[in-house]
């Protein structure tokens, strides 16, 4: 295996500014079935830069999940390579690549992914803890986050005692409770009616906008990619198509805000639906 070329330690990702924060070159993928071959993923290229909103969406079939998956680290191509703040996903050891995900890159899955024994305050808590950073959680950033995704006064019930649309909210909270650089969300409401895909996704445009993440989102849903800024299209494994988000930034103007320091005051969350 290549070994870092760069310095690479816990919570010391040295980042390029000056690069997209999301690149991948020339990524192919190929699944062994049986005998057969099956290249889910072909020679895509993309860069993402930091503070974009993109979508990737195409057909069942089309490669957007394994593109998730190669883009995140949790799998590996079998050609090209990804490079996440500067990093190359291929010069990291496993430990290292694992933490690089645990502290650049928060995930959220189409089912929620939440433990339930928890409550949703577990759930989030756990995350924190799981990430392995020294100091305590930071309450006021919590409160913010809840405040953002109109969870205040759900944190105490375990999922099942959750809409789907609340879970999902849940699930952002504990993939932003970590301030992660990157949000990547993989059919986040592929499990959710309508007015709860609408809540989703105006949450994961806002936190985009207002917390100053990157976000890639994959959809088989073109009107739920309309709210990206930048969506990409998927077919036979390649990206054939690139497009503006028509709901681009119609419901939260850009702040231009950095990411703001734990305490800050986020602006209200009033042009949140109410809870669904
Ligand atoms: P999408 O997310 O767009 O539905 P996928 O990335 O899941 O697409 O799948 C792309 C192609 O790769 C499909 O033909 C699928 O059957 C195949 N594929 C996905 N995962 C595997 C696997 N683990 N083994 C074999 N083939 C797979």
């Amino acid at each position: 295996m290549n070994r870092p070329t760069a310095a690479f330690t816990m919570g010391n990702v040295q980042p390029e500014p000056s690069s997209p924060i999301i690149l991948a070159e020339n990524l192919t993928k190929v699944y062994a079935a049986g005998r057969l071959q099956v290249t889910a993923v072909r020679e895509v290229s993309l860069a993402v830069e930091r503070g974009e909103f993109v979508a990737i969406v195409g057909p069942s079939g089309s490669g957007k999940s394994t593109l998730f998956y190669l883009l995140g680290g949790l799998t590996q191509a079998t050609k090209g390579r990804v490079v996440i703040d500067g990093v190359d996903f291929a010069s990291l050891s496993d430990g290292e690549r694992t933490r690089l995900r645990k502290h650049r890159i928060g995930f959220v899955f189409q089912k929620f992914n939440l433990l339930p024994t928890l409550s949703a305050m577990g759930n989030i808590e756990i995350a924190w803890a799981v990430s392995g950073r020294k100091e305590p959680l930071d309450l006021k950033y919590l409160d913010h986050l809840c405040d953002l995704l109109s969870i205040q006064g759900r944190l105490e019930h375990r999922p099942s005692e959750l809409s789907g649309g609340e879970q999902q909210r849940v699930a952002i909270a504990r993939a932003l409770i970590t301030r992660p650089a990157i949000v990547l969300a993989d059919e986040p409401t592929g499990n959710l009616d309508t007015k709860s895909s609408d809540a989703v996704l105006q949450m994961l445009l806002r936190s985009n906008r207002e917390l100053g993440q990157t976000t890639l989102m994959i959809t088989h849903n073109p009107e739920a990619a309309q709210i990206a800024s930048r969506i990409l299209h998927m077919r036979d494994g390649e990206i054939v198509h690139e497009e503006t988000g028509s709901r681009a930034g119609v419901a939260f103007p850009a702040s231009g805000a950095a990411l703001p320091g734990p305490g800050a005051a986020l602006p209200a969350a009033n042009t949140v639906p109410a809870a669904v």
